[in-house]
Formats: C-alpha cells, structure tokens, sequence
C-alpha cells in the first residue's frame, strides 16, 4: 500500500481537509506559480488526505 501512496502521492502536499487545501491552492495562484483554473483541490484516494493538482482519473 505505501508503494502507491508513493505512486499517487509524491511530491504532493497534503492537507489535512478542503479548506486548507484551498488556502494552498490560492496562495499558488497569488505567487503566480500556477494557473488556478487548471488545478484542483480534490480528495485523494490513496491517502485520503486532500491534494491540489491534477484530479487523478
Ligand atoms: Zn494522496
């Protein structure tokens, strides 16, 4: 099981619940390091914690 933690969730940042994940997510677009419109804030299904990035299919 860690193996796909590791697979689905390396180099992501992992928060703890949708706001926060949120909070990220709009302090990314503030730094313009990232285009808000094509990230996500979703939950993850493998650690069941909250990402931002792409929605894993
Ligand atoms: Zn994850």
């Amino acid at each position: 099981m860690s193996g796909d933690i590791a697979r689905m969730c390396g180099g992501k940042i992992r928060h703890p619940n949708r706001r926060r994940a949120a909070g990220h997510l709009r302090a990314l677009a503030a730094a313009g390091k990232a285009v808000a419109a094509r990230l996500n804030v979703y939950r993850c299904p493998v650690c069941l914690d909250w990402h931002v990035g792409h929605r894993p299919r």
